[in-house]
């Protein structure tokens, strides 16, 4: 076997190993963009709920002043009760009066504060079903990732072995050079050699598109112990089988 078929092999291999692994990242893409989702929902209802307690404490001062005011009203009125004097009497009305106005205003805005509360409660309990919602969405991409991982990991097992098999014949030199082509590149280490014009010996690189050299074509048609590159992009040239009997005469 030629070292460009053993690479093809190899190529082959490493293909399926990104094509397994692109199905588990594209599912952790999505656990993280719900994650992030769930978390701004969560921060959305940490700050409404905080506006809620807020708004129900501020109520609650309001109605505790009202029953103070009240209270001084009661006192007022058993005074009232022991006065004799006319004078003292009516001033001690205006001073009831004056408190009740008191204790209108502040009823008043304990009114509008508890309206308010309640609105911040529907706001809360909607937020609280957003994030519900959202967290079985989590949840659901979680165990996508999970199965994901456990559905690849006896093939990618397998696939790792037979790597390691189909690596085993190609020499050092010429395996480190795929291996990182194969990183620099993200899985494109290879590139078919192209016919464009038999005729014209017109060739070209099937990972840059740039045109090869005919001795570059012959060099690769023909070496079968050694890789021959791209002089263009660097890519470990192979000919498929097809082009390689129509040009070397048997
Ligand atoms: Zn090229």
């Amino acid at each position: 076997m030629s070292v460009q078929d053993q690479l093809r092999e190899l190529f082959t291999l490493d293909q399926q190993v990104r094509g397994l692994r692109s199905r588990v990242d594209a599912a952790s893409r999505r656990l993280n963009a719900q994650r992030n989702k769930l978390e701004q929902l969560q921060r959305q209802a940490s700050e409404i709920n905080d506006q809620y307690m807020h708004a129900k404490a501020s109520a609650g001062n309001l109605e505790s002043d009202s029953q103070g005011v009240e209270e001084r009203i009661e006192k007022i009125r058993k005074v009232m009760a022991g006065v004799r004097s006319n004078k003292e009497y009516s001033a001690l009305l205006v001073e009831i009066n004056t408190l009740k106005a008191e204790k209108d205003v502040i009823e008043g805005k304990a009114l509008e504060q508890l309206g308010k509360v309640e609105e911040l409660q529907a706001t809360v309990d909607e937020i609280a079903g957003k994030v519900e919602a959202q967290s079985k969405l989590v949840a659901g991409a979680e165990k996508e990732v999970e199965e994901g991982q456990a559905e690849i990991a006896d093939q990618l097992g397998d696939l790792e072995k037979e790597r390691a098999v189909a690596a085993e014949p190609i020499d050092p030199e010429t395996l480190a050079l795929y291996n990182k082509l194969d990183e620099d590149t993200e899985g494109e280490a290879l590139g078919e050699i192209e016919e464009q014009d038999r005729r014209r010996m017109e060739y070209t690189c099937g990972a840059c598109f740039m045109s090869l050299p005919i001795q570059v074509v012959n060099a690769t048609l023909t070496t079968n112990d050694k890789p021959v590159t791209c002089p263009n992009c660097g890519v470990i040239l192979y000919a498929k089988t097809e082009l390689k009997e129509a040009l070397i005469p048997k």
